[in-house]
């Protein structure tokens, strides 16, 4: 099993859009997948067609050990091999309790390997902010996946979540590498082109070379609460999530297979 953290600390950049396509892609390349919404905004719990009011346990309550059985809370999302660990408004108290519990960031990367057994890839989509949810998240995963728009003030707040990622290795989890993802980017606007190069430049293999290009049918597709890649199979965002899939597996087989 091999877990993706879908982060940033910035709001309205794709983390959850990426969760779900990225998703959807490896479901539809043979891997079983299990979803797991972090955020209270249940955004990535609607984007599957899901009703937040329906889920009786998030992530919070197998963290807190508020439930016997995890099999029961995995539901299926009608895609095949893609399931999904909803959330609710519920989720905003993680942030008041979880700090009460003595090594709280850890508490997760504790329970994970329970849960994400029977899956290829758990997909983790991280609330907007720095906080508990987040370096719960953090130091569970393999691979933090920061989506971030080619814009200066997107880039620039990238800073804040590279400094909690390098925290978290040193306390918690000294393998876990990040990979930014360019999203909502536009090949016709020279600023978008001149910040990859810069991005390119400064990050080198920190930046995935497969670039998300901004496309309607991704607000289509959240809206009709099904992946993009089953709303709008031809669309260029799903050929694009397709290729991140592809991205990520290669990394995941060439480098997370390698002995340490
Ligand atoms: P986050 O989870 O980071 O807050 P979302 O995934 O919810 O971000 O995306 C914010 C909004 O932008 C949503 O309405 C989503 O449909 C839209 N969106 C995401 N990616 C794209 C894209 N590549 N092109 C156009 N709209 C997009
Ligand atoms: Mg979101």
């Amino acid at each position: 099993m091999k877990c993706i953290a879908v982060t940033n600390e910035k709001g309205g950049v794709a983390k959850t859009t990426t969760a779900v396509n990225l998703g959807a892609a490896l479901a539809e390349m043979g891997h079983r997948v299990l979803l797991i919404d972090m955020d209270a905004q249940a955004n990535l719990t609607l984007a599957v067609g899901a009703d937040p009011q329906q889920i009786h346990a998030t992530i919070l309550d197998i963290i807190l050990d508020n439930v016997l059985s995890t099999e029961e809370i995995l539901k299926p999302t009608g895609i095949e091999r893609l399931h999904l660990l909803g959330s609710n408004s519920g989720l905003n108290l993680a942030e008041r309790l979880l700090p009460r519990q003595s090594g709280y960031e850890t508490l997760l990367q504790k329970k994970l390997p329970f849960i994400g057994a029977k899956f290829e890839y758990v997909i983790l989509d991280c609330p907007p902010f720095l906080g508990a949810m987040m370096s719960n998240a953090l130091a569970v995963a393999e691979i933090a996946l920061i989506p971030t728009q080619a814009e200066f003030f997107s880039i620039y707040a990238l800073k804040n979540i590279l400094a909690l990622i390098r925290r978290i290795r040193e306390q918690h989890n000294p393998s876990l590498a990040y990979r930014l993802l360019l999203t909502m980017f536009d090949q016709r606007n020279r600023i978008h082109r001149t910040l990859y190069q810069y991005l390119h430049e400064h990050f080198a293999d920190g930046l995935l070379e497969t670039v998300i290009p901004t496309d309607t049918r991704l607000r289509e597709s959240a809206i009709a609460g099904v992946p993009v890649l089953h709303h709008a199979p031809k669309s260029r965002a799903a050929l694009q999530y397709r290729a991140l899939a592809q991205e990520i597996i290669h990394y995941v087989q060439e480098t997370l297979a390698q002995p340490a």
